[in-house]
């Protein structure tokens, strides 16, 4: 009997197939999908006849209809936004989690724009125009993939090493323009250096060292002056006027407040520990309500006490609680509020606590740690230990460095040394390194400026410091 496609009461299912499939990529794609694999380039065609150059290359100029498919050109891997959408679902097709930013860029070197992922950027602050780059994927994806996503583009300006290189003339080896200026921008972002000043903490009192700030005023007057000396960044424990921390939402705000009133620029890093004895919900609930560029993240539940260090006399016994579920809750709540984690890592076992949480996906990149040494619960600095932190750190990843007592600036020198950051200030020590007392923490700023200039680097300002930090300035 034959079917009757017209009859009306023809019974439709409807559904959907999964069809997996190989298909040839053609002459033009297959170029240019192994070139980006193999050699990191980006190849266009060119029209001998209009000079318009494809990017994606194709095979037919459509104004002359000219065979243009083997007058391949390299165009760079810099360009601009054309055009762009914010993708605020998820879908399993898409190749990134909602939300994120797709962009036209128009690469310089091509006429026509592609479509890629644009990240390293907050979606709000995406603007056509913008100079972006690509970041290549570091394992090869045999797709246009193979160029990960496009970033805003770094400050070209750059420190590029006076010094002549030295040697024969004319034996240089070959590099490639795009090799140059990678080299280039690494070598100036590695040149910058990110002082931060921890002001107060929870345990240094007046009658250690009058220069440790209490009241919000107090607080501003001594981030500026440190600000001024060349610090990015304050690292903040608020007190009462008496002294004690304190986890009082308006205490905190106000010396927040108090000095960002004061030194507009500079980067805010609350503490979520933010002293002893307080709860998981007294320490976070803080930071979301005052929400600062950034907040310490601790990584594992430890000893956390005060001990002589020539007798070993334990004057307080403190356990410092910092469980799984803190690290992932705080570290979610920080995220979801744009908050940057500082991930504290007090010994090599905190590191691999953070990278067993981070394994959930939800932390950001650039991912930014403190390398915390001289606690009495933690590890004595060590540079081999040093090493191995370093390391073991995962791609992305800043890292700076802060010490207890007589640990300070031998810790700091290293981290300077090897490519990280630089924390100082009246938290972590009370003297500078000739042993008298710092007349505030922009004294050991000062010193630290002087131990970074002398290893050939220099201080971030506030903003180069939120570039290298991924923070978004509030
Ligand atoms: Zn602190």
């Amino acid at each position: 009997m034959a079917l009757d496609y017209d009859r009306k009461d023809c019974f439709i299912v409807e559904g959907k197939l999964a069809l997996p499939y190989s298909y040839f990529a053609g002459r033009v794609g297959s170029t240019f999908i192994t070139t980006l694999r193999d050699k990191k380039k980006i190849m266009g065609v060119k029209c001998p006849v209009c000079n318009k150059v494809y990017l994606p290359p194709r095979q037919t100029c459509e104004r002359d209809l000219t065979d243009i498919r083997d007058n391949w050109v390299e165009v760079q891997p810099s360009g601009e936004v054309v055009n762009f959408t914010v993708v605020r679902y998820d879908d399993k097709h898409l190749p990134k989690k909602a939300p994120f930013v797709m962009a036209l860029i128009k690469l310089d070197g091509a006429d026509t724009p592609i479509v890629h992922i644009l990240d390293g950027i907050a979606p709000e602050e995406v603007k056509i125009g913008m100079k972006v780059e690509a970041v290549f994927s570091s394992s090869p994806t045999n797709t246009i993939l193979d160029i990960s996503h496009f970033a805003p583009k770094k400050p070209e300006k750059a420190f590029v090493s006076e010094r002549k290189p030295s040697g024969a003339k004319g034996e240089e080896p070959v590099i490639s323009e795009e090799e140059k200026l990678l080299k280039e921008r690494r070598k100036a972002m590695s040149k910058k250096v990110i002082i931060t000043a921890a002001l107060a903490g929870a345990a240094t009192m007046k009658n250690q060292t009058p220069s440790v700030p209490y009241t919000p005023q107090e607080f501003a007057e001594e981030a500026y002056k440190c600000y001024k000396a060349g610090a990015a960044m304050v690292h903040v424990h608020a007190r009462e006027d008496n002294g004690m921390p304190t986890h009082d939402h308006k205490r905190i705000k106000d010396t927040h407040d108090a000095i960002k009133e004061k030194c507009p620029d500079i980067i805010v890093n609350l503490s979520s520990a933010v002293g002893m004895g307080k709860t998981a919900e007294q320490r976070i609930s803080q930071i979301v309500y005052v929400k600062p560029e950034m907040a310490s993240l601790n990584t594992n539940t430890m000893n956390f006490s005060i001990i002589d260090r020539k007798t070993g006399k334990i004057f307080i016994d403190f356990v410092f609680e910092n469980t799984f579920t803190m690290l992932q809750d705080f570290g979610k709540a920080m995220e979801e509020n744009g908050v940057k984690p500082e991930v504290e890592v007090y010994d090599l076992g905190g590191l691999d606590n953070w990278l067993l949480i981070s394994k959930q996906g939800f932390f950001t990149k650039p991912y930014n740690f403190n390398f915390v040494w001289g606690v009495a619960g933690g590890m004595s600095f060590r540079p081999d230990m040093f090493m191995v932190l370093k390391n073991a750190l995962p791609e992305d990843s800043n890292f700076t460095t802060c010490g207890v007592g007589i640990e300070q600036f031998p810790a700091i020198t290293m981290s300077c040394l090897v490519g990280g950051h630089m924390r100082v200030g009246l938290e972590d020590n009370i003297r500078v390194p000739n042993g008298e007392l710092a007349k505030g923490s922009y004294e050991q700023v000062e010193w630290a400026v002087r131990i970074a200039e002398s290893l050939g680097r220099e201080p971030a300002t506030p903003d180069e410091a939120r570039e290298i930090m991924g923070l978004r300035k509030r």
